[in-house]
């Protein structure tokens, strides 16, 4: 258990890092909602749920765009991409973390899920280098497209998870406030590509999207 709360910490900070994060074309100008970047939705081997109708990519958008997977019956927040956005590899590919758990149902224990998903999720860290890496996991939680709690592993993640669900929720919001009051370190380091971090005080404003579309 401590080694999956230390996983769960980190993974948090993970995401915190990644929400403090402020692309420089907010505010866009009115009515321009591109999220510059493509999602896939694919059926949810838990609930059945699969894509309105297809699964590949989306057709009439660009091919160099970042491609995000996520299953069909969840949904990630838009700030959540903004790690996407700052990577710089604009033709990469992501999964959302209930895809990757989804992928990995044979590996043995919630312990070893977190450690494969915490090793895919490195490119988002600082220093880290944005090479080649396939199926990159997207640093972010998720939350079924019907309820507005979220979770940090999946819609459909067990019971055994309430705990350290509650620990990430926890330690996330702790250090997004200590970041946005300038606290902390996690928002500090040079700008990275196409985002700069947060300064105290700043106004973030912020959009949503879903997949396949964008909502003020
Ligand atoms: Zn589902």
């Amino acid at each position: 258990m401590r080694e999956e709360t230390t996983i769960a910490e980190r993974m948090a900070r993970r995401e915190a890092r990644a929400l403090l994060l402020v692309p420089p074309s907010i505010p866009a100008p009115p009515g321009v909602l591109d999220p510059q970047m493509s999602f896939r939705a694919v059926r949810c081997p838990w609930c059945g749920v699969g894509p309105a109708c297809h699964d590949e990519r989306p057709p009439n958008e660009p091919p160099d765009r970042p491609l995000v997977t996520v299953l069909a019956c969840e949904w990630l927040a838009n700030r959540a991409m903004l790690a996407v956005l700052a990577a710089g590899r604009p033709a990469g590919s992501y999964l959302s973390r209930a895809v990757f758990a989804a992928r990995h149902r044979t590996l043995g224990n919630a312990t070893d899920l977190l450690a494969a998903l915490d090793a895919a999720e490195r490119w988002a860290d600082p220093l880290t280098s944005a090479g080649a890496v396939r199926d990159a996991v997207v640093p972010a939680a998720t939350r079924s497209t019907h309820s507005v709690v979220s979770h940090f592993l999946s819609p459909h993640a067990g019971r055994e998870f309430d705990d350290l669900n509650t620990l990430y929720a926890r330690v996330r919001l702790g250090a997004v406030r200590a970041g946005l009051g300038g606290r902390s370190g996690i928002a500090q380091g040079p700008p990275e590509r196409g985002c700069h971090p947060v300064e105290p005080g700043e106004i973030i404003p912020i959009r949503y999207s879903t997949p396949g579309g964008a909502h003020a």
